[in-house]
């Protein structure tokens, strides 16, 4: 239905494989993905809210939502480039082995739900990871599967408790065992950029403002610096993997040249390899954005059409 809609990263894939190299033909992209962006939000949903939220019922009290969100998450592995961190980060697996909310996630760092009053006492608001004690505090508990598929139907993204358990995750990745051995101070405003483009992954038109609001501390300086530098490093398709240590292993600033100077090296090193101007890596970034929100889109539909498969089968049953 959708085939056209490219896929999170095809761009960048492409000038790797020496398949796009010209200015002219970024601009081409940029302007074909603005296009699509532009028609997929005009375009008409399958279902509405209301429809998508009876039906959830249906499936809920047919006790077949976990069996709907197997499938679905399924054919976004398939389908799409949007379930990628979540095979990372170990959540996939929990999702379709009906694990989800059962005690241990991602190399055997314990998820505590219902973690309110100790996020509160330490002065976080959601969650947190606990560097000390290595695991991970969230406030209220695991959604349910049928609240899964509500949210990649309505929103074409995960649900708001599984992004900030995939936020502290990133927070996992940033202070690994391995990584905790370089010993270099970790930037705050570097860490919680990456975390939070993640959460926001597919990222909105986030201005800088919106997203220092949302982070809450550290300097503002740093934080813009952070933004620009992390999504460049994701423009060129980097995973959360990489770009989790990369952060931690390169996180001085360099107060002369108010930067993350290594970080800058890296890029620059990238961008020479694919001989990609300034001007044209300022573009490749918004076609990553754009790409990911068309992408979104794209999720949206596969999961309507699930529903309506679901429910249309149903009618068969009953006849
Ligand atoms: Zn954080």
């Amino acid at each position: 239905m959708f085939e056209k809609e490219p896929h999170a990263h095809d761009t960048i894939r492409k000038i790797e494989g020496g398949k796009l190299e010209t200015s002219v033909d970024l601009d081409k992209q940029l302007c074909f993905l603005q296009k699509m962006v532009e028609d997929l939000e005009k375009r008409e949903v399958l279902l509405k809210d209301e429809e998508i939220k009876t039906l959830i019922s249906h499936i809920e009290s047919n006790e077949e939502s976990f069996l709907v969100m197997r499938i679905l998450i399924n054919r976004l592995m398939e389908e799409t480039n949007s379930m990628h961190d979540w095979v990372e980060n170990g959540l996939y697996f929990d999702l379709v082995n009906d694990d989800l909310g059962k005690e241990k996630i991602f190399g055997g760092h314990k998820v505590n739900w219902n973690s309110e009053d100790r996020i509160k006492s330490r002065g976080f608001s959601k969650g947190y990871f606990d560097v000390d004690d290595g695991e991970i505090y969230i406030e209220g508990q695991a959604p349910e599967y049928g609240d899964i598929v509500r949210s990649l139907a309505q929103k074409g993204r995960l649900p708001q408790k599984l992004r900030i358990l995939g936020h502290e995750l990133i927070h996992v990745l940033q202070h690994s065992e391995e990584l905790k051995k370089i010993k270099r101070p970790p930037s705050i405003e570097l860490d919680e950029v990456q975390a939070n483009r993640f959460v926001n992954n597919p990222p909105d038109r986030k201005t800088p403002d919106e997203l220092i609001r949302r982070v809450g501390r550290g300097s503002r300086e740093r934080l813009v610096r952070s933004i620009e530098l992390i999504d460049k490093l994701n423009a060129f398709g980097f995973d959360t993997e990489e770009v989790s240590e990369m952060v931690t292993k390169h996180s001085t600033w360099d107060e002369e040249n108010k930067t993350y100077i290594e970080l800058e090296d890296i890029i620059k090193r990238k961008q020479n390899e694919l001989g990609l101007s300034d001007d044209n890596l300022e573009k490749l970034v918004e076609i990553d954005r754009l790409e990911r929100r068309a992408e979104r889109y794209r999720v949206i539909a596969i999961a309507q059409e699930e529903l309506l498969r679901w429910k249309d089968k149903e009618v068969a049953d009953d006849s």
